[in-house]
Formats: structure tokens, C-alpha cells, sequence
């Protein structure tokens, strides 16, 4: 199963108070009207100019151990080693919100407007997590019938939780996203910068239940498994 999606903004939107708290503020603090006003400047321009699509595609347990191991940098124990062998099914992805938003922090940079331009970052940067998760969604309604009804579908994400980024390399080997215009960088970086990619993950929510303590984690600052976990559960 290979599935290309473009989604309208709204399918992705996030929510003000992710912007604000990927900006360091506390989500629940009061929105100063400075704030209030950049904020929703940042929501016109991301409104426009996102393009928010993905790609994903069904890999086997077998194939996907292999697309894992990558260039075999990954740490000696992670998340995903537990997980995956769990799984009731598996897919590769990629998503991205395009290069507009990008152009125009950028722009934004250059013309000395540097908080409209780090709000728009922090809008862009939590919009790719949203198509990211619509990618899972979409994922979890094509397994309908196929897998169990407690089952949900995260996404696991090369860079993080021991996953190497140069894991990366191999998952753009197996699925060649071009078709949604998202290429590789030889330093593992994604052209558009607001992309994201990995494995789609379904299973219960035994099956992405694992307990944070590997010496990776001591570095962790986002520490978001958990509520993931719970997301799972909920
Ligand atoms: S604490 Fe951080 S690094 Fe460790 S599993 Fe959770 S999210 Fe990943």
C-alpha cells in the first residue's frame, strides 16, 4: 500500500497554545496582545502559504529491520527495537508543509522582523508534527478491519529516541519521496527544512508502551513519550 495525500491547512492546523508553548511559553499563561497579534499574523501567512502533504507505503517487518539498521549508527538499545516487533503493521513516511513558509521566515529574517519570523517558525515547525499525525491517521483508516479495534498508529521519527539521523538515509532509499518534492541533503537534512519522515507505527497501546531509561533519554529535553503513551491509552 502506497498512499500520496495533500491535506487542506485546517487538517493540520495546530493549536495556538502548541505554538505558544514551542515559542517557551507556558501553555496555560495569559496571551499578552503583541503576542496575540503576531500570532495570528503568523496564521494568515502559514494559511497561505502551506502546502501540507505526505506520502506513505506498507513495508514488511523484515524490510523495515533493514531500512532500521541503516548505517548501523543507531544506539544499542531503543525505543523502536521493542516497538516494532510488536506492531501489528508498518509503514514508511514522509511528510511536508513545502518551501513558501520557509521562503518567508526567511524573508521575514532579512527584513528585520524577527519575532513575526520565529512565530511563523514555531507555526511551521508544529504544522509538520500535524501532518505527521494526519499521515498516521490516514494510515490507521486504510488498516480498518485489518488490525484490532484498540489499535492506534504513531509516528517514530530517525534523530530521536536513538534512531540515527542518518537513518534516514535509507528510509528515502525505500519509499524516493519525490513525488511530494521532499529530497535529502548529504548532512541528513530535508529540503524543505519543514519536513518530517519515519515509521508509521499501529499497534495497542501495549504495543508503544516502553519505559524511558535509556542514557539517551538523560539528554532529552522534549521527554514527549509519555504523552504519546497516553495518547495511546486515551
Ligand atoms: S525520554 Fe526522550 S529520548 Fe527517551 S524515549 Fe522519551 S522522548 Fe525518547
Amino acid at each position: 500500500m502506497r498512499r500520496l495525500i495533500r491535506f487542506a491547512f485546517d487538517d493540520v492546523r495546530p493549536a495556538d497554545e502548541e505554538v505558544l508553548t514551542r515559542m517557551g511559553m507556558p501553555g496555560d499563561a495569559p496571551v499578552a496582545p503583541a503576542v496575540r497579534t503576531l500570532l495570528d499574523d503568523a496564521l494568515e501567512k502559514i494559511a497561505a502559504l502551506a502546502e501540507p502533504r505526505g506520502v506513505f507505503q506498507s513495508i514488511s517487518k523484515a524490510d523495515y529491520e533493514m531500512v532500521y539498521r541503516g548505517e548501523g549508527r543507531n544506539a544499542a538499545e531503543s525505543p523502536l527495537e521493542l516497538i516494532a516487533p510488536r506492531a501489528e503493521a508498518l509503514a514508511l513516511f514522509v511528510g511536508t508543509i513545502g518551501e513558501n513558509t520557509g521562503k518567508e521566515i526567511r524573508t521575514l529574517f532579512r527584513k528585520d522582523d524577527p519575532a513575526l519570523a520565529m512565530m511563523l517558525d514555531a507555526f511551521a515547525s508544529e504544522t509538520t508534527n500535524r501532518v505527521a499525525e494526519a499521515l498516521s491517521r490516514t494510515f490507521l483508516h486504510e488498516l480498518h478491519g485489518q488490525i484490532s479495534a484498540a489499535a492506534r498508529v504513531l509516528p517514530y521519527s530517525p534523530g530521536y529516541c536513538g534512531w540515527h539521523v542518518t537513518g534516514q538515509r535509507a528510509l528515502f532509499a525505500a519509499i524516493h519521496p519525490h513525488d511530494i518534492g521532499v529530497t535529502l541533503q548529504p548532512s541528513c537534512l530535508m529540503t524543505p527544512l519543514k519536513s518530517v519522515s519515519g515509521v508509521l507505527v499501529a499497534g495497542d497501546a501495549a504495543v508503544h508502551r516502553f519505559r524511558p531509561q535509556w542514557a539517551f533519554c538523560d539528554e532529552c529535553r522534549e521527554r514527549d513519550c509519555g504523552p504519546r503513551m497516553a495518547s495511546v491509552r486515551s
